[in-house]
């Protein structure tokens, strides 16, 4: 049986937790806070919250260096929001406060906060790549942008010209909040193209 993890340190992580479990059933998804629990995942999410938290547990609890390991040998992940921004190869300075220790494993430049405070947040459509049916509505809360983008990752969501989510093979990123949408069809997509027989 496929186990999705998500990790729990900090953060969204019940929002996402639901959100798998319409998807591959609530004995398919697993909180993840050790390096012993996320050695039986086959992919990972990492959710939004606060990205210099969840970057500074990451270390407190030892599961840097096995999460480093495990992304490094194939681990299907889906970050978004924080999760996208500790996944981020680099950060250009956001204004005030310190910014996370990224795992360097998806080749973009994004800034933290760029669409200003909490009650800049908004709604917008979304268009994904390969989602069939309407726009996704897209959540974002004190999003990041993406600035830039390797060679070797491919953007595939968008709303209007921006680009708000990026892959580079099974690790994806979005500034955006699907867990938050009541929406599963991004859910369904990182599985089936990523996690074979989920
Ligand atoms: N602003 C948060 C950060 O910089 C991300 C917000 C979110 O995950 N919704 O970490």
């Amino acid at each position: 049986m496929t186990i999705v993890g998500v990790l729990a340190l900090q953060g969204d992580f019940p929002e996402h937790r639901a959100a798998f479990a319409k998807v591959v059933g609530p004995n398919g998804v697993q909180l993840i806070r050790t390096a012993r629990e996320l050695a039986k995942v086959d992919a990972l999410v990492l959710p939004g919250g606060e990205s210099t938290a969840i970057s500074e547990l990451l270390d407190k609890g030892g599961l840097r260096v096995a999460l480093t390991e495990r992304i490094g040998r194939g681990l299907p992940v889906l970050g978004t929001c924080a999760g996208l921004i500790v996944l981020a190869q680099r950060l250009e300075t956001s204004s005030g406060g310190r910014d996370p220790v990224s795992l360097g494993a998806l080749d973009v430049t994004v800034r933290r906060n760029d669409y200003g405070r909490q009650r800049e947040s908004f709604e917008a459509p979304v268009r994904v790549e390969g989602l069939r049916g309407p726009k996704f509505p897209g959540v974002f809360i004190r999003a990041p942008r993406i600035l830039e983008v390797g060679r070797a990752v491919q953007p595939f969501a968008w709303r209007d010209e921006e680009v708000v989510g990026v892959r580079a093979g099974a690790i994806w990123g979005l500034t955006f909040h699907p867990e938050l949408s009541g929406d599963s069809r991004v859910a369904e997509a990182f599985l089936a193209e990523n996690v074979p027989g989920a």
